[in-house]
């Protein structure tokens, strides 16, 4: 992190509390102006590393910086008084305070000059100790008392007032034979310190430090001393260090200061990196012992950058405020967003007990954030990609978990940007279900969300192409692509299948058409027919009408059936496949050796084509068990008189193995995977050779 940058430039100046920040190899890294007084030397010589002229004794430094260090590190506070050599050789106190920023292992070292203070405790205290030494009443000592303001208070065992100096009867007034602090201003009665005398009966010393309601404070330092008739009296040194609190408080006020700005973004508020990290710790350390989860959001905004350089800075400010208003307004108030830099957020989600409401709370992100942002006259549109981490379950360090969301967040613009993916893919595939329910499929039809891909099938001797099947896939504007596999079931389930099958139907037939009628040679179209399209009365109907509304030829056309969708229902099956056949399409059976076929009844259907399922042809030709049944399915259709074809080849060793063994014609991503319209036409239709 830019410390200059960031935060500590406003430091600079306007201070007289004297910082340095050092960095995990004890290296200074900044200082301000105040320290640099301080010490009475210039920037470059308080940042050289190891400079001894400012220490009183080096070796000793070193070991109380190793102390320090430690303890500041470590999380223990630290405030110590200790003493430096100024350039003009003098020496001074300060007192240092050590604060960790988390994340780089820095710390931020803030020092105030309390020479004064030390000095005239170190007077007091000598004082002190000659007094107890000698006679309280030896005059020439409390005049040296009263003459550095140290307010002196005697009381007999009665606790009646004896004496009191000049300094302590300005303070307070008179109360020379009163009973102790009776009456004082500002004190109430009864003595509010009686206990502190009961402790001195006891022959301590002891220190207590009251403030007076009037806003002053003092320290008392109190002892009980013998009289020379043998009776004990109590002796309080009093000092008002209501000026020193003053000083201590605005410290603290500084320091807070300090801290929030050390802590917070300057332009948003947001915490930052620093905060959001000490944030995240905390959430997982609480999740851990409530046994609950954490998830992370690393939100980016799709082409900022652009409206950055396109509109000006100030647009750019003002477009992240509105971001943070919003993402606020998305999250509960018990969440934390916090802003790591440039259009980069965190948000942390904590007691999660269902993971289902991370994703409610990321579509809700993504449907604030696209909303149009009103500028200037501009309408702005700013859409966002969200990668999403969960303690525990992908990582239980902050930084693993930081890590993860970021590369979740790449995925997310690699689908396509305005969308939202987990680190766990399992996770997404959860989040895609619900919203495959909630957004519904019909919408996506309606929406014309669904397009169509078209896999060559080829002839794997010559290297040419003998047709296509076309397979469907949604185009979701949130979730980027997603696979047949991914909502086939649940619109088969809907029943919604029959009108996506239709739509990839029409637009794969009038796709054939226009190549067969540009003169290129597609081959055979082969589309996949759900089971739902069997039962439907109007199916051939349909089917016949689509063919005469694109043009297409019944030779051109092919449609496979799985296997265990035909078992179901045989019988039935059987007569509709006649009426397909009648009109000149053929069958092919797809996903062949996956289910039960029975030989007798695949003997009575008109299909034409066996289609080998590619986990056969994964482990080709290493599997015995594979390379056996893939050879037994080749003899099968030889037998039967059907044409075979094999889906799923990858490599040239299972290309190699199944033109050997009689079987041409292959379908896989060693040709091609599935593609659009366009470049299948480029790549398989328009190669001359
Ligand atoms: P399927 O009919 O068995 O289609 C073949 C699947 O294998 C396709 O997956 C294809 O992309 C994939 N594939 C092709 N070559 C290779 C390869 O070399 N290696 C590997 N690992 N995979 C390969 P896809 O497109 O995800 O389709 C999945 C299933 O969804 C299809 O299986 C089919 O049952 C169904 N489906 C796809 N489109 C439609 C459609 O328009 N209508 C209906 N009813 N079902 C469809
Ligand atoms: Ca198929
Ligand atoms: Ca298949």
């Amino acid at each position: 992190m830019n410390m200059e940058t960031h935060w500590i430039h406003q430091l600079k100046n306007n201070s007289h509390i004297g910082i340095l920040v050092v960095d995990k190899n004890r290296k200074n890294l900044f200082v301000n102006d105040a320290l640099c007084k301080m010490f009475g030397y210039d920037r470059e010589t308080l940042l050289g590393t190891d400079a001894e002229i400012f220490h009183v004794n080096h070796e000793s430094f070193l070991r109380f910086a190793e102390l320090a260090f430690n303890a500041v590190l470590k999380g223990e506070a630290l405030g110590i008084d200790y003493q430096f050599k100024h350039s003009d050789g003098s020496l001074f106190w300060v007192h240092i305070a050590g604060d960790p920023i988390q994340e780089t292992n820095e710390i931020l070292w803030s020092m105030v000059d309390i020479t004064k203070r030390v000095e005239a405790l170190e007077r007091e205290k000598r004082l002190l100790k000659e007094l107890e030494e000698t006679n309280y009443n030896t005059k020439q000592y409390l005049e040296a008392i009263d003459k550095i303001g140290i307010g002196l208070f005697v009381v007999d065992e009665n606790y009646n007032t004896r004496y009191m100096n000049k300094t302590m009867i300005s303070w307070f007034g008179n109360q020379i034979g009163k009973v102790c602090y009776s009456g004082v201003a500002g004190l109430s009665d009864p003595c509010p310190y009686c206990k502190l005398h009961e402790v001195i009966d006891k022959n301590q010393k002891v220190t207590y430090e009251p403030t007076t309601p009037n806003g002053e404070s003092f320290e008392i330092v109190a002892t009980s001393i013998k009289n020379s008739d043998g009776t004990v009296s109590k002796m309080e040194f009093i000092r008002n260090v209501t000026a020193q609190k003053e000083v201590q408080r605005r410290l603290q006020k500084e320091k807070e200061r300090y801290n929030y700005q050390a802590h917070h973004d300057a332009l948003t508020g947001l915490p930052n990196r620093i905060l959001f990290t000490d944030r995240l710790s905390q959430a997982m350390k609480k999740a851990k012992r409530a046994d609950s989860k954490v998830a992370l959001f690393f939100i980016d905004l799709d082409h900022f950058k652009e409206i950055n350089d396109s509109l000006g800075h100030d647009i750019g400010d003002e477009i992240l405020q509105v971001v943070t208003k919003r993402l606020h307004k998305s999250i509960r108030k018990e969440d934390t967003l916090a802003r790591l830099g440039g259009d980069e957020f965190t948000v942390i989600l904590e007691n999660l007990s269902d993971t289902k409401d991370i994703s409610i709370v990321a579509d809700n992100i993504l449907n604030t954030l696209s909303q149009s942002i009103d500028i200037d006259n501009h309408k702005l549109y700013v859409s966002s990609s969200i990668g999403i981490s969960v303690f525990p379950d992908d990582g239980d360090t902050t930084k693993d978990l930081l890590k993860f969301a970021d590369s979740a967040m790449y995925k997310a613009k690699d689908e396509g940007r305005n969308n939202y993916q987990f680190y766990n893919e399992s996770m997404t595939e959860l989040a895609f279900e619900r919203v495959l329910m909630e957004a519904s499929l019909r919408e996506a039809l309606q929406k014309e969300e669904f397009v169509v891909y078209y896999q060559p099938q080829m002839d794997a001797v010559e290297d040419k192409i003998v047709g296509m099947e076309a397979l469907v896939r949604w185009k979701h504007p949130k979730m980027g692509i997603i696979s047949p596999a991914k909502f086939i079931p649940l619109a088969e389930s809907t029943g919604l299948i029959v009108e996506i099958d239709r739509f990839v139907m029409k637009t794969a037939m009038k796709q054939i058409g226009q190549w067969y009628r540009a003169g290129l040679k597609p081959g055979i179209l082969a589309m996949n027919l759900a089971v739902k399209q069997l039962q439907k009365e109007d199916f051939i109907e349909v089917f016949q009408s689509i063919m005469s509304d694109t043009g297409s030829k019944a030779e051109w056309l092919e449609l496979e059936v799985t296997e265990s969708q035909i078992m179901k229902n045989p019988q039935k099956a059987i007569k509709i496949l006649q009426e397909i056949s009648k009109i000149g399409i053929e069958l092919a059976v797809d996903d062949f050796g996956t289910g039960y076929s029975s030989l007798a009844y695949l003997k009575k259907f008109p299909i034409n084509k066996l289609k080998i399922d590619q986990t056969f042809v994964k482990d080709l030709p290493k599997d015995e068990e594979d390379v056996g049944i893939v050879k037994a399915v080749i003899a099968l259709a030889k037998a039967l008189n059907l044409k075979i074809i094999a889906e799923g080849v990858e490599t040239k060793e299972q290309k190699d193995f199944l033109i050997n063994n009689q079987c041409h014609n292959i379908q896989g991503y060693f040709y091609s995977r599935p593609v659009e319209a366009d470049e299948l036409e480029k790549k398989f239709l328009r190669t001359s050779d």
